[in-house]
């Protein structure tokens, strides 16, 4: 379903030139409150010297305010009807706008092309709702340039992404998360300050990566792996779960967790990221 943006009365006139279409299916929900836009350029740690890298400009609302704080902004958007309408609202050497999907770029090759002295790079986006969570552990696996993210999402996802353990919103994305960064919630944003108005509310998480992580496991691989498992059914003990994966013997697997300290009918979500980390160092030995 498509619909025309003719609404937004400060860009109406170039919207109208460019006869613009929102597309649901690239989730295109544009902020455009000035309050909030405000509030959310203040949370990252922008200086004169930053490169932002920006997923989504979209029309730009964004763009504009991280334009004024930063040294660079690299925006990546994948709506090449975008373009025309970005090239003409901006017209300066400080903005890189690359007609990309980001989830098939190489981030940190973009970055060195660019060319440019920097001091720091950070993620700062609205992003789309449909894909969030794969974005997310794009940056976290593959960037090594990327220290830090102040990401809208979905307000369920972000409680995700910084929930606890024992928590009813504590998940394997949340573990995967809370391993490689420190996550919070910075903002919550109501859903009247987009347009179109998603379904649900959203809110801003600002995600910085632990410089030096004291605690790896041996593969990550398997970490990751060990982390999706365990949670494939929630209700399910730790054991069933790792049992259906794996095929270890159950009376094996609670041996395992005696040897860590853990009560052998514990679920997942009582798991802390230390746990998780210990348990796939013992199954790395065995399997
Ligand atoms: N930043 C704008 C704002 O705040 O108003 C737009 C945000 S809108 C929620 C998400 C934007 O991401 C849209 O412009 C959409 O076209 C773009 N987008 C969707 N999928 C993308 C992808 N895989 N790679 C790059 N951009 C994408």
């Amino acid at each position: 379903m498509m619909s025309k943006v003719g609404t937004i009365s400060s860009t109406k006139s170039t919207l109208d030139k460019h006869d613009f279409y929102i597309k649901k299916k690239y989730g295109q929900n544009f902020l455009v409150d000035q309050n909030i836009l405000k509030k959310i350029v203040q949370i990252p740690s922008i200086t004169e010297d930053t490169l932002v890298i920006e997923i989504g400009p979209g029309l730009g609302s964004l763009t504009e305010h991280l334009l004024v704080k930063a040294k660079h902004v690299l925006a990546y958007e994948i709506d090449k009807d975008l373009l025309p309408i970005l090239k003409d609202t901006f017209k300066t050497n400080k903005l890189t706008i690359l007609n990309k999907d980001f989830l098939k770029c190489n981030v940190d090759l973009d970055i060195k092309e660019l060319n440019i002295d920097y001091d720091q790079a950070i993620v700062v986006a609205n992003l789309p709702f449909y894909i969030t969570t794969p974005i997310i552990m794009k940056i976290i696996e593959e960037s090594s340039l990327i220290k830090e993210m102040v990401l809208m999402t979905q307000q369920e996802v972000a409680e995700r992404l910084t929930s606890k353990p024992s928590t009813k919103d504590y998940n394997s994305l949340s573990v995967a998360i809370q391993y490689k960064t420190k996550a919070i919630i910075a903002l919550k944003v109501p859903r009247s300050v987009f347009i179109p108005a998603p379904n649900v509310d959203s809110a801003i998480v600002k995600l910085n990566v632990i410089e030096n992580i004291l605690q790896k496991p041996k593969s990550e691989e398997l970490f990751y792996e060990l982390v999706r498992s365990s949670f494939a059914q929630r209700r399910k003990t730790l054991v069933n779960n790792l049992y259906n994966k794996y095929s270890i013997e159950k009376e094996i697997l609670i041996n395992l967790l005696i040897e860590l300290d853990l009560n052998p009918r514990i679920r997942a979500e009582n798991l802390s990221v230390s746990d998780f980390i210990r348990l796939s160092d013992i199954l790395y030995r065995i399997i």
